[in-house]
């Protein structure tokens, strides 16, 4: 094959699942890669590459170092890049469960104020706000920032002062007693920690169509599509279902690189639930086309998607339209099954509920062992906090999940120097 390159190329096909999570995951953790599209019908090899790899190999992933992963999983690739990692302690002061801009906050702040800190991500650093492709309400950024890059940074300064980030780890259950919390991962990890911070924010709403798993990463994607843009052409249509700021976002975002971007909305107007300086671009933009009161009702294709049917809610109209790019930005639920397990109080909506909304006509809730209200962001399980979207009540932006993430920090000190 040709020489290694710079920069790590992932070849494969349009709609290959596969090929979608590592570019997903490298987009995610900021690592630079090409993508090699193979059509099927190349004639004396891929472009850039010396000969046509077999189907049966792709994806298929080549690094600098003239390393090739074929059929490269997520696994694989992380741990040639550096990127998975075992528990360098039996212990730790600080454990956060997930690394979103809460989870990242809480690190960099856990860990420069010399907490034994680690953090446990099911996935890449980032959060929901690394699928965002501007963010341009976060303060100190006024020309917007790609959510991958303010994830990179904070990841970087998370490391640089000593926080350790296991990546691609899931936390599925834990176990709690005065003064120590163990988080079991869904690979037989077991993690000690003094205090735990919970920070899984929100896990994607569906579609709830048939074949929606089928299309995953092969036409249908959740998010606003950050790594996917740049990949459609200028002859394409994209489909983003949602009428929140994330769905608005992308519908911009991808006015950029196809020939229409097209939002499905189910309300009757965008007013009320996106930012006016978005719904102004919108309306003025001859590229981007809003479906008011309309929803989609069908996936079609056959290795990846096609065709979409969709429904006009007040006339029950239905029709197909040809796309091969279907974006949900259907916001989330928390996923927090295992708090329930360990008797930590939950709202109605699953949210983890946090110091003062756990005090019922002023008393404190039930089995609370200690001679003191619950901090502010604690559970009612003592030494176990809630920051970000994952807390009921919270508000849901970037800003306010980072200040969670280090007011969390502070209330862990407080926790381990008075109980
Ligand atoms: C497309 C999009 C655009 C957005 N744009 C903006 C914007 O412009 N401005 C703004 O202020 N906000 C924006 N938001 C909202 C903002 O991104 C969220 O409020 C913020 O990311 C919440 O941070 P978090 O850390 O609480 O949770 P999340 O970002 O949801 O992060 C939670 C992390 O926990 C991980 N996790 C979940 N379960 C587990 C587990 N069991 N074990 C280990 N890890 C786990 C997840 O993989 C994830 O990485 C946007 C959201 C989206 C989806």
């Amino acid at each position: 094959m040709a020489d290694a390159g710079t920069r790590i190329r992932i070849i494969g096909r349009r709609g290959s699942s596969a090929a979608y999570a590592l570019r997903d995951f490298l987009h995610r953790c900021d690592v630079p890669f090409d993508w090699i599209e193979l059509q099927g019908n190349e004639k004396g090899g891929a472009a850039g590459l010396g000969t046509t790899p077999d189907p049966a190999h792709l994806p298929l992933c080549i690094f600098p170092d003239g390393t090739q992963l074929e059929r490269a999983t997520l696994r694989q690739v992380s741990e040639k890049l550096g990127l998975f990692r075992s528990p360098s302690r039996s212990e730790y002061d600080l454990a956060i469960y997930g690394a979103g801009p809460a989870g990242l906050s809480a690190a960099v702040y856990g860990a420069s104020e010399g907490l034994r800190t680690v953090v446990v991500e099911r996935f890449a650093v980032g959060g929901q706000a690394s699928t965002s492709p501007k963010i341009e309400n976060y303060l100190g950024f006024p020309q917007g920032i790609s959510g991958a890059e303010l994830a990179g940074r904070a990841r970087e300064q998370a490391v640089k002062f000593g926080a350790e980030i296991l990546l691609l780890r899931e936390g599925i259950r834990g176990e709690f007693m005065p003064g120590k919390g163990i988080g079991y991962l869904s690979d037989g990890t077991k993690i000690v920690a003094h205090a735990s911070i919970c920070a899984t924010g929100v896990e994607y709403r569906r579609l709830n169509v048939s074949e929606e798993d089928r299309f995953h990463g092969a036409g249908l994607y959740y998010g606003a599509g950050a790594s996917e843009a740049s990949l459609c052409s200028a002859s394409d249509h994209v489909y983003i279902v949602g009428g929140g700021n994330s769905a608005a976002q992308a519908a911009m975002h991808f006015a950029r690189y196809a020939a229409k971007a097209t939002m499905v909305v189910r309300d009757r107007s965008l007013k009320n639930t996106v930012s006016q300086y978005l719904v102004d671009r919108i309306n003025s933009s001859p590229k981007v086309e809003v479906l008011y009161c309309s929803e989609v009702v069908a996936l079609h294709g056959d290795d990846s998607l096609r065709a979409i049917t969709l429904r006009n809610k007040d006339t029950g109209k239905q029709w197909t339209a040809d796309t091969q790019w279907l974006f949900l930005c259907l916001g989330g639920n928390p996923h927090t099954q295992w708090a329930e397990e360990v008797g930590i109080v939950r709202d109605e909506g699953g949210y983890l509920v946090t110091g003062p909304d756990l005090l019922r006509n002023g008393k404190r809730p039930e089995k609370w062992p200690l001679n003191r209200d619950p901090y502010y962001l604690e559970t009612n399980m003592p030494g176990v906090f809630a920051a970000g979207d994952v807390r009921h009540n919270s508000v849901k932006r970037c800003a306010s999940a980072v200040g969670e993430g280090a007011m969390a920090v502070t209330l862990v000190h407080r926790y381990v120097t008075a109980g």
